[in-house]
């Protein structure tokens, strides 16, 4: 299913509030750029890493695009690219942007806690649970 082409592939299913595809699946979601990640690479995503589109298409699955990086890499890699609508002072973001929320739900996927999640992205727990639209058993 794959191909060395350099142009995105769309990925075809459902898309998120911030234009990531996911899978449902069982009692939860994956998000479709993390899928074709580790089926490329035959392995998980480590634990605490991202995983990053070159190419700044959130729908994208192109394995050539996607990379690891960290949470931190991700936002000044948005920053760098223009990408972020907000300004982060002291590492928190003063406006909750979908991406945000996907990025915490990212963590939470890789068996990190809301807080610690939260923490990572810089937003109250509350403000999390708020903007949410998923809904959560924990
Ligand atoms: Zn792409």
């Amino acid at each position: 299913m794959y191909n060395a082409c350099m142009e995105c592939i769309e990925f075809s299913g459902q898309r998120n509030e911030g234009g990531y595809g996911y899978i449902p699946y069982a009692d939860g979601v994956y998000m479709a750029h993390r899928m074709a990640w580790m089926l490329h690479n035959g392995k998980a995503i480590p634990k605490g890493k991202v995983v990053m589109h070159s190419c700044d298409n959130q729908g994208c699955i192109n394995p050539v695009h996607l990379s690891l990086g960290t949470m931190k890499d991700n936002t000044q890699d948005m920053i760098s690219k223009g990408r972020a609508d907000h300004v982060i002072h002291s590492g928190r973001p003063v406006t909750i942007t979908p991406e945000d929320i996907v990025a915490i739900d990212v963590l939470r996927k890789q068996g990190i806690s809301v807080i610690n999640a939260c923490k990572q992205v810089g937003m109250s727990r509350h403000t999390y649970y708020n903007k949410s639209t998923r809904g959560f058993n924990s």
